[in-house]
């Protein structure tokens, strides 16, 4: 896509697409008891619906552990996907034969993160940017050699380098060496998984560079997954944003950043480093980390940690204090209170001789209280007289029917309701149901 247009492109996605991503999923077995039979899945992608447009670069972002890097290499079928379809150009890329799957390499091809380790030490630069010409094209060995000389050129390298091993080259130049090698075989779809992150500052922006230059030249569509928004702001015309498995937000780049609208998004923007002491104020620092995708949270996936949670219709109370009250019920569910810890720390801070189990109620609730966040006083007080009897009970050693009291009182529709991702009025997907 042109310069000047990076980043606005308004497509949503109706228009034909390149690359069709439906449903896919990838789920890889865990295995357990004595019998080592399956027990669960973790489900890494679980049902991504993606478009890419022939030409342009759509980024793919999310904390580490999103699945992005899984969904990259399932949709290349460089590891298989356990469901779902892809479709490149309209040919349907799941159900192509080994054969087909082969010719159709030429056109989809990937550059890794750790370029070192995905270049075969053993062999000379030359022949590294030729192999897959030889797997994969009919080319003779001179058009072999002519093209492998071009690229390397193209790349920002010389051709006396061809004759060189990889190991002798700086991070920034084994990067090029992958491009010219993703390049050899003249694809139209390049999936670049996290192509700068093992590279200095300094050299991130040049590799950036030559990506943005290549794409003009040889006509290319990419899918950049990268954990860097900056760069990702840097490079792509669209961006969709990944948790835990599911997208939540796809958007095109500068609409994304301008007034990021899921609540996941809004996290990872605020943890884009800025100079402004406002910017640091606003900072959106999420809560515990991403749960297991082999037991992800029922409803939306985020409401564990989601700042914006949705309050039951029936309270009305601070938003920050709504969240301490969910945080509250996970660690009831999960049978995490750490109520001995509590104890313990506040006998310690008293002062006085006693032991943990001579702490009155009254003082352990008030811990509990400051350790979640949980004001003296609910601004609702009908809400506060039921969150003063789930502690009652969680102290008394009552967590299960503690957990039952406030689950049922504090119900919210983010933890049943899975928020289809729909087409919003500005043209943007988003899967939440503030937007429903
Ligand atoms: S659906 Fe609820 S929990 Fe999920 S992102 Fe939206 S507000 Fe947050």
């Amino acid at each position: 896509m042109a310069e000047a247009d990076r980043g606005t492109a308004d497509w949503t996605g109706e228009e034909d697409a390149l690359v069709e991503i439906r449903d896919l999923k990838k789920y890889y077995p865990v295995k357990g008891g004595i019998l080592n039979r399956k027990v669960g899945d973790v489900k890494a992608v679980d049902g991504v619906d993606l478009r890419i447009r022939e030409g342009e670069t759509l980024g793919l972002v999310g904390e580490s552990g999103c699945g992005k890097s899984t969904l990259g290499r399932s949709l290349l079928r460089l590891i298989e996907p356990t469901g779902g379809t892809v479709t490149f150009d309209g040919e349907d890329v799941t159900a192509a034969s080994k054969s087909r799957m082969r010719e159709l390499r030429r056109e989809m091809q990937i550059v890794f993160q750790d370029a070192a380790s995905s270049l075969n030490p053993r062999m000379r630069v030359g022949d590294i940017v030729a192999e897959p010409m030889e797997w994969l094209t009919d080319l003779d060995e001179a058009e072999r050699r002519e093209r492998t000389r071009t690229l390397i050129e193209e790349v920002g390298l010389s051709e006396e380098h061809l004759g060189r091993a990889p190991h002798t080259f700086s991070g920034g130049q084994q990067q090029r060496i992958s491009i010219a090698r993703a390049l050899s075989v003249d694809p139209r779809f390049i999936v670049c998984d996290e192509p700068t992150s093992a590279l200095d500052v300094s050299v991130q922006a040049k590799i950036l560079n030559l990506l943005d230059d290549l794409q003009d030249e040889y006509d290319l569509t990419y899918l950049v997954i990268n954990h860097d928004m900056s760069v990702v702001r840097h490079v792509c015309d669209r961006v969709a944003v990944m948790y835990l498995g599911k997208i939540v937000e796809v958007a095109p780049t500068e609409r994304l950043f301008a007034d990021p609208k899921h609540p996941y998004t809004k996290a990872l923007l605020s943890a884009v480093p800025r100079a402004s002491r406002e910017a640091v104020d606003d900072r959106i620092v999420l809560g515990g980390s991403p749960p297991s995708p082999e037991n992800p949270p029922s409803g939306c996936r985020f409401h564990t940690r989601c700042p914006a949670v949705i309050q039951p219709e029936d309270y009305e109370f601070d938003q920050a204090a709504w969240r301490a009250v969910m945080d509250l019920r996970q660690r009831l569910d999960e049978d995490e209170l750490g109520l001995e810890a509590i104890r313990e720390r506040v006998a310690a801070e008293s002062g006085s001789t006693d032991g943990p189990d001579d702490v009155p109620d009254s003082a352990v609730r008030s811990a509990i209280r400051t350790e979640l966040g949980l004001p003296e006083r609910l601004g609702d007080p009908a809400a506060e007289r039921t969150l003063r009897e789930g502690l009652a009970l969680a102290v008394e050693g009552e967590g299960e029917r503690a957990s039952e009291l406030l689950g049922s009182a504090f119900a919210t529709v983010c933890e049943e309701v899975e928020p289809p991702i729909e087409t919003l009025a500005d043209g943007r997907q988003c899967a939440c149901h503030l937007y429903d």
